[in-house]
C-alpha cells in the first residue's frame, strides 16, 4: 500500500458542500489530509497523482445489489444456473461493480443460500476483486408470493429463488440457517411484484407473526432485516416491525408517509426504479411492449412510486440509489442511471443524488464515521472522475471517465502517474 498524494483535484467531499480545489494525501488505507492550500509537505516517498482538475469523490455505494442476478430476463433463468457456475458469476459481477466505481454494495438478496456470503468472504480474503459487501440471505417468502416458483406438478423448493416458509417456527428455522451461513442481512418479501402475475405489487403476503419472528431472530445476532415492500400495507408492516432497509416503497398513503418520516433516522429506502422505467419505456427489447407493461401494472406503479418517493425525499427520508440491476433490460454496471432517475423523476438536485450515493452509502454500510466522505480519517475509497458529475451525472456511467478507482487505499484502477519532480517542474 503506497502513500498517495492527489494534487490539483476538485474535491466533491460527499457532505453536500460545493466542490473545492485541494490536495488529498492517502496514508495506508485512510485519508490522512485534505489541504486546500497545497500539499505543504515533502512529496518524497509519495506517489503523486496530478489530477489536472479532475474531480476526486468518494466511491459510490449501491444500496440494493443482487450479484446473483445473471442479466437474464426472468427469475427462471437466474434460478436454473447451476450452483458452481452461479458462484463464479457472482465473483465476476463483484468486479464489474468495482470497475464502475461502486466501492460498496449492500446485498439485497441472493439466489441460492450461500452465494452472497461466499463471494463476500472471497473479496475480504483478496481471492476476488469486488466492493465492500454486505451479504444477504435469499428472499424469504410464503407460498404463492414473489419467490415461490414451484408448480403444482413441480413442487420442489429448489426450483424457487426464494425460501418458502409457513408460520413463525419455519421462519425461525430459515432465518437461523442464513445466520449460521454468515449473512449480514435477512431479506423478506412482504409484498408481491408486478413481474409475477399471481402476486402483483399491491398485494401483501406475510403474516405479522412471521415478520416479527424474523426480526427477533436477526436482531439477536445484531443483523438487519431488509424487505421487498411495494404495497402500502407492506411498507407499514416493515416499519411496525423495525425493519431497517425498505426496498421499493412504491405505494404509500398519508399514514405510511408519516411512519416513514417518523423513522427517517433509522431506515433507508432504495426504490430500484430501473425495473419500472425500463419495462415501461424500453421493454420492447425483451418482448414487453408498452401496452403489455401497462397491463402488468407498471404505469400505475411508476406513477405511485414517483409520488411516494418525492414526498419521502421532501420529508428527509434517505432515498438511495441502486436496485435490481442484473436483468437483461438493466445489466450490472449501468447502476449509475439511478442518479439520473432521481433527478428526473424524484426532483432531487444532482448534489442530492450524489450525496445519496456517497454519504448515505457510508450510513447504510453501517460505517457512517468511516465511509462515504472525502474527509481526514475516513477510509480511502475514492474515484478520480474526468469531468464534473454535478453538471453531468452521465460521466459516472462511462467507465473511461473514471480515471482512478481506489478501494481501501489500493488502486483498483491506476491512473497515469507522474513523479513528484515533474509535478514541481510543471
Ligand atoms: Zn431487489
Amino acid at each position: 500500500m503506497a502513500n498517495v498524494l492527489f494534487t490539483n483535484v476538485r474535491v466533491f467531499d460527499g457532505t453536500g458542500a460545493q466542490p473545492y480545489n485541494a490536495d488529498v494525501l492517502i496514508q495506508g488505507n485512510r485519508i490522512a489530509r485534505v489541504s486546500r492550500t497545497g500539499p505543504g509537505m515533502s512529496t518524497a516517498g509519495l506517489t503523486v497523482i496530478d489530477g489536472a482538475g479532475a474531480t476526486l469523490m468518494p466511491g459510490m455505494c449501491e444500496a440494493h445489489t443482487h450479484f446473483a442476478w445473471n442479466n437474464a430476463a426472468s427469475f427462471d433463468d437466474i434460478q436454473r444456473m447451476p450452483t458452481e457456475e452461479h458462484q463464479l458469476w457472482c465473483a465476476h459481477v463483484a468486479k464489474v461493480y468495482l470497475d464502475h466505481g461502486w466501492t460498496s454494495c449492500v446485498g439485497a438478496a441472493t439466489a441460492k443460500p450461500r452465494l452472497d456470503v461466499v463471494v463476500r468472504n472471497a473479496i475480504e480474503e483478496g481471492l476476488v476483486k469486488g466492493p465492500r459487501y454486505l451479504a444477504a440471505s435469499q428472499e424469504i417468502t410464503v407460498a404463492g408470493s414473489l419467490g415461490d416458483e414451484t408448480l403444482p406438478h413441480i413442487p420442489y423448493p429448489e426450483y424457487s429463488f426464494g425460501q418458502i416458509v409457513s408460520g413463525p417456527e419455519e421462519m425461525r428455522k430459515c432465518v437461523r440457517m442464513f445466520l449460521k451461513y454468515g449473512v449480514d442481512s435477512i431479506k423478506l418479501n412482504l409484498s408481491g411484484d408486478n413481474f409475477v402475475p399471481f402476486a402483483p405489487a399491491e398485494t401483501t403476503w406475510m403474516s405479522d407473526e412471521e415478520v416479527a419472528m424474523a426480526v427477533k431472530e436477526a436482531k439477536v445476532r445484531g443483523k438487519r432485516v431488509s424487505v421487498h415492500a411495494r404495497s402500502c400495507e407492506s411498507v407499514k408492516q416493515a416499519l411496525r416491525h423495525g425493519c431497517e432497509v425498505i426496498y421499493h416503497a412504491s405505494f404509500t398513503d398519508e399514514e405510511a408517509l408519516d411512519m416513514l418520516e417518523a423513522n427517517r433516522d433509522r431506515i433507508f429506502v432504495a426504490p430500484g426504479l430501473s425495473v419500472l422505467i425500463k419495462l415501461l419505456y424500453e421493454g420492447d427489447a425483451i418482448g414487453v411492449s408498452h401496452q403489455k407493461a401497462k397491463e402488468m401494472g407498471y404505469e400505475v406503479e411508476l406513477e405511485a412510486a414517483v409520488k411516494s418517493l418525492r414526498e419521502m425525499h421532501k420529508r428527509g427520508v434517505r432515498v438511495l440509489p441502486g436496485g435490481d440491476y442484473g436483468f437483461s433490460w438493466a445489466p450490472h454496471g449501468t447502476n449509475a442511471m439511478d442518479l439520473q432517475y432521481f433527478v428526473k423523476y424524484l426532483g432531487m438536485t444532482p448534489m442530492e443524488a450524489l450525496v445519496s450515493a456517497t454519504r448515505y452509502g457510508g450510513q447504510i454500510m453501517r460505517r457512517p464515521d468511516d465511509l462515504g466522505l472525502v474527509k481526514e480519517g475516513y477510509l480511502a475509497d475514492l474515484l478520480l472522475v474526468d469531468g464534473d458529475p454535478l453538471s453531468n451525472l452521465g460521466v459516472l456511467l462511462d467507465r473511461s471517465r473514471l480515471l482512478a478507482i481506489m478501494k481501501d487505499g489500493v488502486f483498483h484502477k491506476t491512473p497515469e502517474v507522474r513523479d513528484a519532480r515533474s509535478i514541481r517542474a510543471a
